[in-house]
């Protein structure tokens, strides 16, 4: 499978189909910055809604673009307007399989925010 090229400067008025989104986790910087996150909080990230150890590295207010902008004003939140721009850029949190099952399912019903307002620890974004 080919690995796409990650251009910052090139537009994306879209959302990237579900093949090159997938192809954008295959990149070396985003096991860069999964890592650097993950040392942060000291090799052990833990769920920012329970608190269980984490295996989910996360982009907090999701791939749509329209929902993300929502979410990301509703909460006083900074987020890039591009799913592409924002995949490096965070905002992230970690989450257990549990969490980023019932994120995920919240965000593709369009609920993302009901779901973070209802779990959002003061942990937030990191
Ligand atoms: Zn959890």
């Amino acid at each position: 499978m080919k690995v796409p090229t990650y251009r910052p400067h090139e537009e994306a008025g879209y959302s990237l189909d579900l093949q090159a989104r997938k192809a954008l986790y295959k990149t070396r910087d985003w096991y860069r910055t999964k890592a650097r996150s993950k040392r942060k909080h000291g090799g052990k990230p833990r769920c920012m809604v329970c608190g269980k150890l984490a295996n989910t590295f996360d982009h907090l207010v999701g791939h749509d673009d329209d929902q993300a902008v929502r979410v990301a004003s509703a909460l006083g939140i900074v987020a890039l307007e591009r799913w592409r721009d924002r995949f490096f850029e965070g905002p992230f949190v970690w989450l257990c399989q549990t969490h980023h099952s019932s994120k995920t399912r919240a965000e593709m019903d369009g609920k993302l925010l009901d779901w973070l307002r209802d779990y959002r620890s003061s942990g937030g974004a990191s």
